[in-house]
C-alpha cells in the first residue's frame, strides 16, 4: 500500500486519444524536483523556494529515523517541499504531529500507513460519506468546502476528531496543503496543478454522455452533448475538467484518476435541489403529489451512495486512470421510480405530470464492465434496499423530532 505513493502510474503520452485504458509508466524518482524548480522559477520565487527546500530538508531529517518505511515517507516529503515553495507560513505545524500520532500508536507492519487525504466538497452529500469511510479506515482528512451546497451538519460528527479538519474555502482560489491524495468533488473549476506529488481524482459525471445515442454507455463513447443548451454549463464544464485532468497528466505528469458518476442517492442528499429521487421522497413524505416530468418514460440508473464511495476509493487506490463509469446498472423509468417511492413511503401518493426540462437525456445506464474488471468493483445496494435508508434520513430532516 505504502509503495503506491511513490508509484507514479499513468498513461504514456498520446495513448489516451481513444478513451481507452492506460498502462502504468515507470517512476521518475527526481521528476518532482525538476517540476518544483520550474514552478519556483516561473513564479519568480527562487528565494522562497530555497528557504522552502531547506525547511523541507529539515522536516525530512526529522522524519527519516521514524518508524515508517522510506518509500512511505518519500511521498509526504514531495508534498512538503511543494507546500513550502510559495506559502512558507501556510505549512501546517500540526501536519507532522498528525501523522506522527497516527503512526505512533500502531505497531509497524500491522496496518497500512495512514494517509492525509484532501476532499474538496467534503461537506456535501457524496463527499461527507466518503469522509466517513476515510476517517473510519484511519486516515487524516482535510475537507475544503465553500458551503455553497455543502452543509456543516454533514461533517459535524467528526469535529472533535483530531484527524479531521475543515476549511471554508472556494476551490477556484489556490490553496496549498500537504496531502497524499485529493478527491476533487467540489464542482467548480479544476486547479489541479496546485498539488504537486498528490494523486488527483476528478469526479466527473454521466452527463458527459449528454443525451446518449449509445445504450448502455461505455467509457469509450464520446457522448452527445448540446454545447449551447441549458445543461451545457454543467456537461461541458465536466467534459473540460476531464480534458484538463488528462492534459495535466500528459503535460505535467500529474497522477490522475477520473470517475464518471451516474445518478446517486442516499442520506444527506439536498432536500430541495430538484433531483428526482430527493423530489419524490420529499413529496411523498410531505403528502404532496410526485412530479413526473414529461411522459415519465425517460430512464435513469440509481446508485446508493455507499456503493459510489467504495468505487471512488477503489479507483483512487488502484493503478488505472480511467475514466470509469461508477453507477448502478439497474435502469428505471421515472414512472417505475415513482412506484418504488409509493411502495416505500405511501401507496396513495398521487402522480402529477409536468412539462419536462430542455435537453433532458432520454435514457442513461452505465456499462460497468471496465470497473468490474479493473477495479474489482460493482454496486451492492439495489434501489429497493437503499431508498428506505434515505427515507429515514429525510423523515428526520423534514419533520425534525416530531416523527423521527
Ligand atoms: N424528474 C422528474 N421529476 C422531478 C425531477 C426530475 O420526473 O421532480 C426527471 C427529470 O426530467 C429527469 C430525471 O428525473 O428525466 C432525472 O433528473 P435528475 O435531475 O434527478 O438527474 P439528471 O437529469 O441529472 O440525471
Amino acid at each position: 500500500m505504502a509503495s503506491e505513493l511513490t508509484y507514479r502510474g499513468g498513461a504514456a503520452p498520446g495513448s489516451a486519444s481513444d478513451g481507452g485504458e492506460y498502462s502504468p509508466k515507470p517512476s521518475k524518482p527526481l521528476s518532482w524536483l525538476t517540476r518544483a524548480a520550474r514552478y519556483a522559477a516561473a513564479e519568480h520565487r527562487p528565494v522562497f523556494a530555497l528557504a522552502g527546500m531547506l525547511l523541507a530538508a529539515a522536516l525530512f531529517s526529522l522524519y527519516a529515523p521514524s518508524a515508517s518505511s522510506s518509500d512511505a515517507s518519500s511521498g509526504r516529503a514531495v508534498s512538503a517541499a511543494a507546500a513550502t515553495f510559495s506559502h512558507l507560513s501556510s505549512l501546517p505545524s500540526s501536519a507532522s504531529s498528525l501523522h506522527g500520532s497516527a503512526g505512533g500508536k500502531v505497531p509497524l507492519g500491522l496496518r497500512r500507513r495512514a494517509l492525509r487525504v484532501l476532499v474538496t466538497g467534503g461537506a456535501g452529500f457524496v463527499g461527507s460519506h466518503l469522509v466517513d469511510r476515510l476517517v473510519e479506515r484511519g486516515d487524516s482528512v482535510i475537507v475544503v468546502d465553500n458551503f455553497f451546497t455543502g452543509r456543516k451538519d454533514n461533517v459535524a460528527h467528526h469535529l472533535a476528531n483530531p484527524r479531521f479538519e475543515v476549511i471554508r474555502h472556494d476551490v477556484v482560489e489556490p490553496i496549498l496543503l500537504e496531502v497524499d491524495q485529493i478527491y476533487h468533488l467540489a464542482c467548480p473549476a479544476s486547479p489541479v496543478h496546485y498539488k504537486i506529488g498528490a494523486r488527483f481524482l476528478l469526479t466527473s459525471t454521466s452527463e458527459v454522455y449528454g443525451d446518449p445515442l449509445q445504450h448502455p454507455q461505455v467509457e469509450t463513447y464520446w457522448g452527445n452533448v448540446n454545447p449551447i443548451g441549458v445543461r451545457s454549463c454543467y456537461d461541458e464544464g465536466k467534459r473540460t475538467a476531464e480534458t484538463l485532468t488528462m492534459d495535466y497528466h500528459r503535460g505535467a505528469n500529474l497522477e490522475v484518476r477520473i470517475a464518471r458518476i451516474f445518478n446517486t442517492y442516499g442520506p444527506r442528499m439536498c432536500i430541495d435541489d430538484g433531483r428526482v429521487v430527493s423530489n419524490f421522497v420529499a413529496q411523498a413524505l410531505r403528502k404532496e403529489p410526485l412530479t413526473v416530468y414529461g411522459d415519465g418514460k425517460q430512464t435513469r440508473s440509481f446508485q446508493y451512495v455507499s456503493d459510489l464511495v467504495e468505487g471512488l476509493m477503489s479507483l483512487m487506490e488502484g493503478e488505472h486512470i480511467g475514466p470509469f463509469n461508477l453507477g448502478n446498472p439497474g435502469e428505471f423509468t421515472m414512472l417505475e421510480l415513482a412506484k418504488v417511492v409509493q411502495d416505500t413511503i405511501d401507496p396513495n401518493a398521487r402522480i402529477e405530470f409536468r412539462p419536462n426540462t430542455a435537453d433532458d437525456p432520454h435514457k442513461r445506464k452505465p456499462d460497468i464492465t471496465r470497473a468490474k474488471e479493473l477495479l474489482g468493483w460493482e454496486p451492492k445496494v439495489p434501489l429497493r434496499e437503499g431508498l428506505p435508508l434515505m427515507v429515514t434520513d429525510f423523515r428526520k430532516r423534514i419533520f425534525g423530532d416530531q416523527e423521527a
